[in-house]
């Protein structure tokens, strides 16, 4: 296409060109036709003027012969030679007496002649010596030019002026037809008509060529633009000169430039943005005004469970129909303010608490709105725990404090003197006074453990040595219910990385309980392994066991599968708890396997020393 256009790539086809030609055109068209014009008739003008001047001349030769003709000594072949003249020049040649007779005429016989006294030739000749006209001849008719020359009485060759006080003795008449000088007029005509014709065209290729200097920078000018408009930014004009056009061309090169930072800029605030949201937590939705969804981060698409990538142009409620989400949206569109709520969404078949947020915004022209979701599930799990636990506190002080109370007012109100119960009353207020000892020691461990007050050390630690330790503690108990003691892996070392007094502690609450929860002539299995990088210890009981839908459940606090029990084994409810605090702080890991009515495995998991 662009081989074929020979002033470059679309000038032909440029609409700018071609108006700037048309009216370059025009204006070469109207200036030729006028300076033609004006050329012509001053030609036209100019021969008039010269042939008048020959026949003026022509009057001033036949004037001698017309006044002799006049006054009547004209030889009588002076009209034979006169037309003999007249048919070889085609000059018409007539000599008219004062009273306006013809006398003689080169053409026609004048005796046939009508009065030329009232020509106008005739009527400027009598007044002024000379006469022109141009006009129809009514005796040849055709269109003629005519000079005549007034003669006076006593006429002398040269004699043209002061005719005051002589007698008109008559005019001598040139004319020649017009259609004579009409060839000359003619020819004239056509060279000026060529001549401005072939200007015209010369100043119209030249136009065309000298236009591209103007159209080319333009057409290049708008290729840029059309680049910078479909996003192309890295196209630029080539600035040659140092006009306005070139100006035009930097200043779209600057804009080409400064719109390439911005949207670089604003693709990297864009891209920043968009990171951020993806990186969040919390689920982000916006919608327009009609509640078409026009972004949504990933969190947001997951619990929403909207696929990816979302369809666009729909609206949320098409999207993710929640109902609660679509009340609050009414209502912060209502109040053009910020609304907040709680949404319960049920996402892998568990409840989730969501606070979500709908906020107006302003963006683009466009009024819409933010909706942020926080999973508060967690916060809402800890403040029941948290409320839970005040409630077990309260509960398990309030027990023992209520059995003392009862038992110093029945003593004080008399039964001290009662030798038989006293002591026993004093024995269960000791025990009660004891469990509350226990239980607060429990609560203040753990809650040292929970704040980070407890220092934990990260020791190499063989599990024997703390084994031992705690076997000596426990014997008595163990031999008390004849239970059965059995050790595995005592004859390797196990270490491990830990603190040696949470370990105690660990290991002593897994024995005690195991003591606790196995009847009479029961076995215990302590084991000691190494496995995946980490020392293991396990106590394995063959006691009651824990039913499988409280396993989940018993590392919380106070949690217990039988409280009386529990109870009346001095137990606190805090004990797994303390443990399992204890081994998370120690890098460590808590399992439990346990079949109802057969048994019970803890297995505590250190890195290895
Ligand atoms: P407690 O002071 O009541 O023993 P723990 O936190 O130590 O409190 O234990 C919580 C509950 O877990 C106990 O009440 C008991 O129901 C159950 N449990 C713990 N260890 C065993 C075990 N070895 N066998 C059976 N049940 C156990």
């Amino acid at each position: 296409m662009a081989a074929r256009d020979p002033f470059g790539p679309g000038l032909l086809r440029s609409r700018f060109f071609w108006n700037l030609l048309a009216s370059y055109a025009a204006l070469l068209l109207v200036t030729g036709v006028l300076v033609g014009w004006q050329v012509q008739s001053r030609l036209e003008a100019s021969l008039l003027r010269d042939l008048q001047e020959t026949l003026r001349r022509d009057c001033e030769m036949l004037a001698p012969l017309a006044s002799e003709a006049l006054r009547g000594d004209v030889p009588a072949s002076l009209a034979g030679e006169l037309q003999r003249l007249s048919r070889a020049t085609g000059m018409r040649t007539t000599f008219v007496a004062a009273d306006g007779r013809v006398a003689l005429d080169s053409s026609e016989d004048a005796r046939a002649m009508d009065d030329h006294s009232s020509r106008p030739e005739i009527v400027q000749a009598r007044a002024e010596t000379f006469g022109g006209a141009r006009r129809r001849s009514h005796t040849v008719g055709l269109d003629m030019l005519y000079v005549a020359r007034r003669l006076d009485e006593g006429y002398s060759e040269g004699d043209s002026e002061g005719s005051e006080g002589k007698r008109v003795l008559g005019f001598v008449r040139v004319a020649l037809p017009v259609s004579q000088i009409e060839g000359q007029l003619a020819s004239a005509r056509r060279s000026v008509v060529l001549g401005t014709g072939a200007g015209v065209l010369l100043a119209l290729v030249l136009g065309l060529v000298l236009s591209q200097h103007f159209v080319r920078p333009i057409a290049a000018m708008k290729r840029t633009a059309q680049d910078l408009l479909a996003g192309r930014y890295d196209s630029r004009v080539r600035v040659t000169r140092r006009d306005e056009l070139g100006l035009l061309g930097e200043t779209l090169n600057a804009l080409g430039a400064e719109t390439t930072r911005r949207i670089a800029a604003l693709s990297q605030e864009d891209a920043q943005l968009r990171a951020v949201l993806a990186g969040m937590i919390e689920g982000v939705v916006a919608v327009d005004e009609a509640d078409r969804v026009a972004f949504m981060n990933e969190a947001a698409r997951e619990l929403l469970q909207v696929a990816e990538p979302a369809p666009e142009g729909l609206t949320l409620w098409k999207l993710a129909p929640v109902r609660e989400l679509e009340g609050l949206l009414g209502r912060a569109r209502t109040s053009a303010a910020p609304e907040r709520s709680e949404v319960e969404l049920f996402r892998g078949g568990k409840e989730r608490v969501f606070q979500a947020h709908a906020s107006p915004f302003q963006g683009g022209g466009k009024a819409g709105f933010v909706l942020v979701l926080h999973d508060i599930t967690e916060l809402r799990r800890l403040e029941r725990v948290r409320r839970d636990f005040v409630a077990n506190v309260s509960h398990e002080l309030k027990t023992p404090l209520t059995s003392i109370q009862g038992f110093v007012e029945t003593l004080l109100s008399g039964a001290l003197e009662d030798k038989q119960n006293n002591v026993r009353f004093l024995k269960t207020i000791e025990a009660n006074v004891k469990r509350l000892t226990s239980l607060v020691t429990d609560l203040l461990s753990l809650a040292r453990i929970e704040s980070g007050a407890l220092e934990v050390e990260s020791a190499v630690v063989d599990w024997r040595d703390v084994l031992e330790q705690v076997l000596r503690l426990r014997e008595p108990a163990l031999l008390a219910k004849e239970l059965r003691l059995e050790v595995r892996g005592r004859e390797r070392p196990l270490r491990v990385r830990g603190d040696r007094e949470a370990m105690t502690q660990v290991l002593d609450n897994l024995l005690d309980n195991a003591v606790q929860y196995t009847p009479g002539r029961g076995r215990v299995v302590v084991s000691l392994a190494s496995r995946d990088g980490r020392g293991s210890i396990a106590v394995e009981d063959t006691g009651i066991g824990i039913p499988s839908a409280d396993l989940d459940r018993i590392f919380e606090r106070f949690y217990r599968v039988d409280k009386a029990r529990s109870r009346a084994a001095g137990g606190t409810g805090l004990g797994l708890s303390i443990v399992k605090n204890l081994v998370l702080r120690m890098q460590g890991e808590v399992t439990v396997s346990s079949v109802e009515g057969q048994g019970s495995t803890f297995t505590v998991l250190l890195p290895l020393g």
